[in-house]
């Protein structure tokens, strides 16, 4: 069985959650899996090693999962981007749309510095609204993207497409 297979065998489609007509893929059984987890873990920080990144930004909540676990096996550091309001320091905002209205994400400031290299994680990207917003984030703090990696993209949604010129040439890599 290939690491593609065992992955998406751990992961569960939810029909109509959170809403009717949406399936959600549920990765709660990927994460309690601890051999399809651990292949997770380390298939994210090989690509983590591969682009010489620094730092790895996990976007609230399930990229906080995935992304802490890789930063302890790549040995770069771990540095969370939240919904608006949770983080107590000084803070860098990025607002950006989504289907109905807009949602805004932070970061602490003085956690990015100039010259750091940062690949973002996340579990899905679905419209590629948060993880374009996260990519303004690392720039506005100076620091450059070495990539985005998500374990899985729901490509119906378009989301590389979107988020295509905020990549600046940079992958974005789907497990
Ligand atoms: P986007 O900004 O790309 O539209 O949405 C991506 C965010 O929503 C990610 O943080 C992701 O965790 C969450 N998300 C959207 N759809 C799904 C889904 O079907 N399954 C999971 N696990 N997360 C989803």
């Amino acid at each position: 069985q290939s690491t593609r297979e065992l992955l998406l065998s751990r992961i569960r489609d939810v029909a109509d959650y959170p809403k009717p007509g949406v399936v959600f893929k549920d990765i709660t059984p990927l994460l309690a899996d601890p051999k399809a987890f651990t292949a997770l873990t380390e298939a994210l920080a090989e690509t983590c090693v591969r682009h010489g990144a620094t730092k790895i930004i996990g976007l609230e909540a399930r990229g906080f999962i995935l992304a802490a676990p890789v930063a302890v096996r790549a040995g770069v550091g771990f540095i969370p981007v939240r919904k608006a309001g949770k983080l107590p320091g000084a803070t860098l905002a990025q607002a950006y749309e989504l289907e109905y209205g807009t949602a805004e994400i932070e970061v602490h400031a003085e956690d990015l510095e100039a010259g750091d290299r940062v690949l973002v994680i996340d579990d899905v990207l679905a419209t590629g609204g948060t993880a374009e917003a996260s990519l303004e984030l690392v720039r506005r703090a100076g620091a450059d993207v070495v990539g985005v990696a998500v374990l899985m993209e729901l490509a119906f949604l378009k989301g590389r497409e979107r988020l295509e010129p905020a990549l600046h040439g940079a992958p974005l890599e789907a497990l």
